[in-house]
């Protein structure tokens, strides 16, 4: 009987998932890889020790045409939604951090200027923050608790052409460094979306020290005391909660992509462990109880790549739903979750070790899966799609 080897096929892409994609999804797919390899994966670690997002990666994450890629014009890449899924999958696969900062500023900055902006306001922000030279951080959670926005307290009164701003806004990625808030409030008509300048008087972004999860990545507070925005920084498009849920969606979808991203991190990382780690004699991979969790990982790691290709190209098409959405974010960042878990456990006691990533990864998806909506909300959305019965209150 001729003896197999275990390791000849793409355990990554072993649905042929390339192949579906097109020349110019490859490509991108490719730049971002090349740049996590080279630029992200070498430092991100350290960064995660020391608490630092890396800002010095920003003109090259700029230079590809990562930030704001699904937007046409204004400097924008203009690329299709698999191509943005595959720069969150690419990118995430450094670090979860990192990836917020993408989703953030693609998907709940520039795409609320892009789509409920005046032209003023997206001449003035787009081509900046596509260029990196400008960064926006996304105030809607509030320090009482995130899953129930519309009980906002942070409120804008209209007084003359101005509006005044009293309120917080609690765990706002990028908040500390960002040039520009897109902040939700509560007004007389509803909820208002308000672009808020660094600098503006009774404004202040204190970042959030000593987390143990996203160390690569800026969260914040935002205090607003009487802080002064004139009507031009209102954002005209929508008023009601539907303005921020529609960017949600937006960043949602990335995260689903992105957390795939950070599994195969995880299982390339306990696959080659397992392959070189010897134990009565034999490497760990040879043992029965391994390649079963190697062989539970891959699954999910594939069933979660074809949930989202399938999610990319329903979004491209211009039929995605936010139930369909909610669905791939709860089930491949739950799925990335357990991966990386079952990652370290695999590494044994190294698992724990910085020069491991998987247990990084573990802590970073912790926070992905409170964020963007908790998985128990995502539950409470399909359970109302499903059975007609709000469960949330
Ligand atoms: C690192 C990080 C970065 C973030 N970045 C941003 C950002 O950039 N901008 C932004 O606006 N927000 C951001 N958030 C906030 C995030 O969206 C909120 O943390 C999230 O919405 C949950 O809100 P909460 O933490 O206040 O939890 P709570 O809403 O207080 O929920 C607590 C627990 O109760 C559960 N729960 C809530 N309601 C129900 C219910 N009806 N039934 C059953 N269980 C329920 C939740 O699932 C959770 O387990 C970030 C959070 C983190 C951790």
């Amino acid at each position: 009987m001729t003896k197999r080897s275990t390791r000849t096929l793409d355990p990554l892409d072993l649905f042929e998932i390339r192949q579906s994609l097109s020349e110019e999804e490859r490509m991108v797919q490719a730049a971002v890889a090349r740049l996590v390899d080279e630029k992200v994966l070498p430092i991100i670690q350290k960064c995660f020790e020391e608490h630092r997002f890396p800002r010095e990666l920003i003109p090259d994450i700029a230079a590809l045409g990562l930030l704001g890629s699904s937007l046409e014009g204004y400097g924008c890449a203009g690329l299709n939604a698999v191509s943005y899924g595959l720069i969150c999958q690419e990118i995430e696969r450094g670090d979860s951090g990192l990836r917020s900062f993408v989703s953030v500023q693609s998907s709940l900055c520039m795409y609320p200027i892009y789509t409920f902006g005046s032209e003023a306001q997206k001449q003035k922000y787009l081509p900046a923050m596509a260029r990196g030279e400008l960064i926006g951080c996304f105030g809607l959670t509030e320090p009482h608790g995130g899953s129930d926005p519309a009980n906002m307290k942070t409120y804008a009164r209209k007084r003359g052409s101005d509006w005044v701003i009293n309120g917080s806004k609690m765990w706002i990625t990028n908040g500390a460094i960002a040039d520009v808030a897109v902040v939700w409030a509560m007004t007389e008509e509803g909820i208002r979306g308000f672009l808020v300048d660094k600098g503006t008087t009774g404004f202040a972004a204190p970042e959030i020290e000593r987390k143990f999860s996203l160390r690569a990545s800026v969260t914040s507070a935002l205090f607003f005391d009487n802080v002064v925005v004139p009507e031009e920084n209102v954002l005209p498009g929508v008023v009601g909660l539907k303005g921020p849920l529609s960017c949600l969606t937006q960043a949602r979808y990335g995260i689903a992509w992105g957390s795939l991203g950070a599994a195969m991190a995880c299982y390339e990382e306990a696959a080659a462990y397992a392959c070189n780690r010897v134990m009565f004699g034999k490497p760990i991979a040879g043992f029965q109880l391994q390649q079963a969790r190697l062989a539970d990982m891959l699954t999910e790691i594939v069933k979660g790549q074809l949930l989202v290709l399938h999610l990319g190209r329903l979004k491209d098409a211009g039929t995605m739903t936010p139930q369909q959405v909610s669905l791939a974010k709860r089930n491949n960042v739950s799925m990335a979750t357990d991966i990386a878990r079952e990652a370290r456990r695999l590494l044994g006691a190294n698992g724990i070790l910085a020069e491991y990533a998987s247990m990084r990864h573990m802590a970073n998806l912790e926070s992905v899966y409170t964020y963007e909506g908790t998985h128990d909300i995502h539950t409470l959305i399909l359970g109302q799609s499903i059975t007609g019965l709000n469960a949330f209150g």
